[in-house]
């Protein structure tokens, strides 16, 4: 298939040769010509897969005819963060670089003049994060009802964040008459009543089976204390022992954990940047610019900052806490292993992360190995850094009959951006142990280990955290200052499991 034959037009088609794209992708191939049909189109799809082409290609061809009107927009693409928002923008210049066309960026973050100026213009493409559409309506500055096309993106990532609510209101004040294109990584039951009540007889284009996992990424589990500074001083170790780390995003589930872990990183030699919801917007771009320019080697992430974003050739991911929820599992470890590349996942496992676990594997039909050797039980820590990790693991391990790994590779000295942070200033360490003198002792990374002892049984999935969000209006899971277990978890006080004593009356 061609991207000729997809009755694009020739502008575009231009474009698309410009932009160097020899052949579409099976989501752009499926779901253009559906587009160009004027059909509703329920796709799903991860980030990676080209699914932004998929919908911007067609819109720009059927916008070729046609103008918009003052304040009320032609199309509307919803996006959940202010990050793949602004990517949408770049697709949209990228492949519209034969068209005039009026592109409006309205997020959160930034002044409302500017995109105030940019609605009474009159623009062909609205791309918008919930939150902020709505508080322009509300001061009414914005009419929904000339919107022909409406592109819902990353609907799952919607609902985690708690979108959903502002996004019905939204349809609501756009035409029923209108065309619907609607994308999602991952269809839970939320997922498909929502594409129900949206779409008309949709055209359904799946490029990959919901919640598979790239089979160019190598897992790996690996054993982690529960201590935070536990996690941190494993993960340098685990820095240090890829000699193909060349850049990395590492995942917290926390945005204080991002802070402290980059800062504790840096603090040990590491070339590292954050990028967390609660950075302002300039911070947040010049963390992403220096990650995909090569200046930061590695980029501590949340994961809705760093949900979807087009950053190509990430060699790993690591997960510093084992994500809450599955699906969550599948888009962090999409980063790596993009286009047909290599890549790397290792995620830190502490006590208690069972049944996350449990639900990821379900989730991608698959166990994940784990990381031979305890790397804990060596190194920089000497006894200190043991604990609770190195026992566990040395005991799952003889549980299994396995002998102690002999051998094998030396950690490479001077990986992931350390030599270039030579040069920048170092914070003191925030409540992390200082940069030992010598870190040669990481032992080898093998990669083949059997099954760890059985887990706990199906995952509850926890209740999304509730905090404020973008516009006060939502309350954003990343935003969380701690993970919401279900019930009490599995911290049950102890004097709730002592047997109850009755006492009998005299
Ligand atoms: P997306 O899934 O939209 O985030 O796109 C992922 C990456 O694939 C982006 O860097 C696009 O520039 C690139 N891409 C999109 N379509 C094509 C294509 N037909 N051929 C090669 N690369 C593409």
């Amino acid at each position: 298939m061609a991207f000729a034959d997809l009755g694009l037009s020739d502008k575009v088609l231009q474009a698309v040769t410009t932009a160097g794209y020899t052949e579409p992708t099976p989501i752009q191939a499926e779901a253009i010509p559906h587009v160009l049909a004027r059909r509703d189109v329920l796709g799903i799809a991860q980030t990676g897969t080209g699914k932004t082409a998929a919908f911007t290609l067609p819109m720009l061809t059927m916008l070729e005819t046609g103008r918009a009107r003052a304040r009320m927009p032609r199309t509307l693409i919803l996006e959940p963060t202010r990050e793949l928002a602004a990517q949408v923008v770049e697709n949209f210049d990228r492949y519209g670089t034969n068209h005039k066309l009026n592109v409006a960026l309205i997020i959160g973050g930034v002044s409302f003049a500017d995109q105030d100026a940019k609605l009474t213009r009159g623009t062909d493409v609205l791309i918008a994060t919930p939150g902020r559409l709505l508080d322009h309506f509300e001061r009414g500055k914005l009419l929904l009802t000339g919107v022909e096309l409406l592109v819902i993106d990353e609907a799952d990532r919607m609902l985690d964040m708690g979108f959903i609510p502002d996004i019905e209101r939204i349809v609501k004040m756009v035409p029923f008459t209108r065309q619907t294109l609607f994308f999602s990584a991952t269809m839970p039951p939320e997922i498909e009543r929502l594409a129900d009540m949206f779409l008309h007889n949709p055209a359904r284009v799946e490029v990959a089976r919901a919640a598979s996992t790239a089979t160019t990424i190598v897992q790996r589990l690996v054993a982690a204390g529960s201590e935070g500074h536990e996690k941190r001083d494993r993960l340098r170790k685990l820095l240090r022992g890829e000699a193909d780390l060349k850049n990395g995003i590492i995942f917290c589930n926390r945005k204080r954990d991002v802070a402290l872990l980059q800062k504790s990183l840096v603090s040990h030699g590491f070339n590292a940047a954050a990028l967390h919801g609660d950075m302002d917007q300039r911070s947040r771009t010049q963390a992403l610019d220096g990650f995909r320019n090569g200046e930061t080697a590695l980029l501590v992430a949340s994961d809705v900052a760093a949900r979807g974003l087009d950053i190509p050739a990430v060699s790993h991911v690591f997960n510093f806490d084992v994500p809450r929820h599955p699906e969550d599992y599948v888009h962090r470890i999409g980063r790596t292993g993009r286009a047909g590349r290599s890549g790397h996942s290792f995620t830190l496992v502490s006590r208690g992360d069972d049944r996350s676990l449990q639900a990821i594997e379900t989730l991608i039909g698959q166990p994940i190995p784990w990381l031979d050797g305890d790397l804990s039980s060596l190194g920089e820590g000497g006894a200190g850094a043991e604990g609770e990790t190195a026992t566990r693991h040395r005991g799952s391990r003889s549980a299994r009959g396995e002998s102690p790994r002999e051998g094998g590779r030396r950690p490479r000295r001077g990986s992931a951006g350390e030599a270039r942070a030579a040069s920048a200033p170092r914070p003191a360490p925030q409540g992390d142990r200082p940069a030992p003198e010598a870190e040669s002792e990481a032992p080898p990374a093998a990669r083949r280990v059997p099954r760890p002892p059985a887990r706990a049984a199906a995952a509850d999935r926890p209740a999304p955290e509730k905090t404020r969000g973008e516009s006060g209006r939502h309350r954003r899971r990343d935003d969380a200052e701690g993970e919401t277990p279900a019930g009490l978890g599995e911290h049950v006080p102890a004097f709730l499991l002592r047997p109850a004593v009755v006492k009998k009356q005299k």
